[in-house]
């Protein structure tokens, strides 16, 4: 072990002294997130600028056994950039260069602390007939951070999970050396991650144990003329599985969400089903519209006025997802992200209701259809006030309960707590547990990355 003043002076050399701190006030917003989870103690926030500097501060860490914890945005929600162990919070943001946008393959290549909003930003002014799949999260999510977690976008119903569309990826390893991903690792073309040995998989959510990312291809899509939404209303969530299925059998639904709230009133006890379509034409839109009010049975009824309510979160992009469910006014917003089979969805609907009737919390749900209607997102949205311990203290316990509920239908937590980690490890195959924990030995044999996810 090296000295706590050794340390600091190490980081200075590497970073500059203005990107690295170890003052209280400088650390008292790495050591919690916006979501539920209890704050935990952080030694030293770093930022480094250039790939370089993340390979001397891991090499300064292995020689300390310092953990490292990466971090984006820090907006999971779940405490994910929250060291569970202390030590370092590396802050990616100063690493922000958009590096290249290939037109014709359609992807971008940026360094991971790219945010949200500033690729969205570059592509509106330079290439506005492209787009990147975009999360409800606040602009300052980043694309590394959100694709390494499996995130959801507004083309996920139709393209799949963002984490698909990554195409490679430069990495710092635990180790200290630099490894590329996909076929950036043998070609100048950051373009595909195939046909090779899918690398990614040692990367992808794992929560920062297993390397930093320091660069992204990521995949961009068309960006159409026209969006707009049509929306429908049911009572009856046995329709839902049905409902998805039928979507899906075409190719119209560019996003795609199943919402129900205990507020405002006119909402309560409904059911939403809110369908983004886009088009290139006039007659390219109606098409679609009229192939879509066509398509249900009497239990579900077409709203020939969409709720302008609905215009404004879901037209947006990225829809502001915060401001739909802050019901307690405190700030404080907290959402199970389970993963679900689609026939599941009625069990799982009738057992939230269950749950938050129990807990009497106003809550809210969203439900996003994935990949084609492959799974759904399945998530309960619970409010809280910041400023009341009890208040978190419940949402904490609703989360357990919404994770167990999840995990006995057969479903997986997304992004999840360290709780919720938990639960799932309990229930993993021994042999695949077993395969976790070498492929972590094998890659950070020193125990620095993020350490206390996913083992221990
Ligand atoms: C209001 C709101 C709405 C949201 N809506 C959505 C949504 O629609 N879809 C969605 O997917 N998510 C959503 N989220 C969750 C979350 O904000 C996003 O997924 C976000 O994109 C995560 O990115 P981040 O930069 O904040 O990641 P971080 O929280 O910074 O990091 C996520 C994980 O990746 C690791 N990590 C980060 N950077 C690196 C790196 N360079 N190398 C290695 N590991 C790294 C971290 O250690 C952590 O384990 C929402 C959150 C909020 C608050």
């Amino acid at each position: 072990m090296i000295g706590d003043e050794l340390i600091y002076n190490s980081l200075v050399d590497i970073v500059g002294k203005d990107s690295v701190s170890n003052r209280q006030e400088e650390l008292y917003m790495y050591s919690r997130d916006p979501g539920a989870q209890p704050p935990r103690k952080v030694d030293y926030v770093v930022m480094p600028k250039t790939v370089e500097e993340v390979q001397k501060i891991v090499i300064l860490a292995n020689k300390g056994k310092i953990p490292i914890t990466p971090m984006g945005g820090g907006l999971t929600l779940s405490a994910l950039t929250v060291p569970i162990k202390g030590g370092i919070v590396l802050d990616m943001k100063r690493m922000d260069k958009i590096i290249e946008v290939n037109e014709k393959s359609k992807y971008a290549i940026v360094e991971a602390g790219v945010s949200q909003g500033m690729l969205k930003s570059y592509l509106e002014k330079n290439y506005p007939h492209l787009q990147h799949s975009t999360p409800e999260a606040p602009p300052m999510a980043t694309i590394v951070g959100n694709a390494l977690i499996c995130g959801h976008g507004h083309l996920t119903s139709m393209h799949g999970i963002n984490s698909n569309m990554i195409n490679g990826m430069e990495v710092v390893l635990p180790t200290g050396e630099i490894c590329k991903i996909g076929s950036c690792s043998i070609s100048p073309y950051w373009f595909t991650r195939g046909p090779l040995p899918d690398l990614a998989g040692l990367f992808v959510g794992w929560f920062g144990t297993t390397g930093i990312v320091t660069k992204i291809s990521i995949q961009l899509f068309p960006n159409p003329r026209l969006r707009d939404l049509v929306v429908f209303s049911t009572d009856d969530p046995d329709s839902l599985p049905e409902i998805i299925f039928r979507v899906f059998q075409t190719e119209i639904a560019e996003n795609f969400f199943i919402i129900a709230q205990d507020k405002p009133d006119w909402m309560y006890g409904h059911i939403y089903i809110v369908i983004l379509i886009t088009g290139n034409s006039e007659q390219e839109f109606e098409l679609k519209k009229r192939e879509l009010t066509g398509m249900f049975d009497e239990r579900v009824e077409f709203m020939e006025e969409t709720p302008p309510a609905f215009r404004k979160r879901f037209l947006d992009v990225p829809p502001f997802a915060a401001t739909a469910a802050d019901f307690a006014k405190g700030g404080g917003f907290e959402y199970v992200g389970g993963i679900l089979p689609i026939e599941e969805i009625p069990k799982a609907w009738r057992g939230t209701f269950e749950i938050v009737r129990r807990y009497k919390v106003v809550f809210s749900i969203a439900v996003q259809p994935l990949d084609c209607g492959h799974s759904v997102m399945f998530g309960p949205i619970y409010s809280f006030n910041r400023a009341h311990e009890e208040d978190i203290e419940r949402v904490r316990k609703i989360m357990g309960d919404s994770n167990k509920m999840i995990l006995e239908l057969g479903g997986i937590l997304w992004k999840a707590e360290l709780p919720g980690q938990r639960l799932m490890m309990e229930r993993m195959d021994a042999n695949t547990l077993e395969l976790m924990k070498k492929v972590k030995k094998a890659l950070d044999p020193n125990g620095i990355m993020n350490p206390g996810n996913w083992g221990d």
